[in-house]
């Protein structure tokens, strides 16, 4: 049973549903109009060239921009820990409000809290999409996934590449 202290806890209303809501009202743009539109990327580390990447997919016009030398000096190649994913494998009473609220603590409470609700609540399917494109997980012997507790978070949601 989940702590009910917790449960109280969990935002019920704007800021659990402003991504959907968001997603709910924008406007759509037509796949004709895409091609017209330039969007400009600034940075190439995961967040840039995934963004980058999307939108070309859909059919904008992307400049994407990088200050480095290369691209491989972004933070996103130094990452090595792994992903988090409130997927609760361990059974550990992982959720995604637990993943929400670790990640708004580390983040020293100054992370925009709708957008750290939506990355824990996608969090799950990050992982299984990861999977799909091959990449290499550390497994138990069973061929589980395996996880890790990292980051000095109580349970145990990190999956990652074993060294
Ligand atoms: C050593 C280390 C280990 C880490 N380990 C982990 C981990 O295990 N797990 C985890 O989840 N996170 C980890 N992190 C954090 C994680 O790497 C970052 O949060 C994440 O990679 C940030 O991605 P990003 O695309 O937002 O930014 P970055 O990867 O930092 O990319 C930003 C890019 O923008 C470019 N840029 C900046 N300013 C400009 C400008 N004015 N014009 C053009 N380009 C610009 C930069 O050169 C860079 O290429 C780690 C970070 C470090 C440094």
């Amino acid at each position: 049973m989940s702590d009910p202290k917790l449960i109280s806890k969990i935002p019920d209303g704007p800021l659990a549903e402003k991504w959907s809501k968001r997603k709910a009202e924008i406007r759509i743009v037509s796949p004709n109009n895409k091609r017209k539109l330039e969007v400009i990327v600034v940075g190439t580390g995961l967040g840039g060239a995934s963004a980058a990447a999307s939108l070309g997919e859909l059919g904008y016009n992307v400049k994407i921009f990088c200050i480095s030398d290369s691209p491989r000096r972004a933070h996103s190649i130094a990452a090595q820990g792994g992903i988090n994913a409130a997927k609760n494998y361990q059974n550990d009473n992982d959720s995604i409000y637990r993943l929400f609220y670790d990640t708004i603590k580390g983040g020293d409470y100054r992370s925009r809290e709708a957008n750290v609700y939506r990355l824990a609540e996608v969090s799950a399917a990050i992982i299984d999409q990861c999977v799909a494109q091959g990449v290499p997980f550390a497994r138990e012997y069973g061929g589980y996934l395996a996880n890790r507790s990292f980051g000095g978070v109580q349970v145990s949601r990190t999956f990652y590449a074993r060294g």
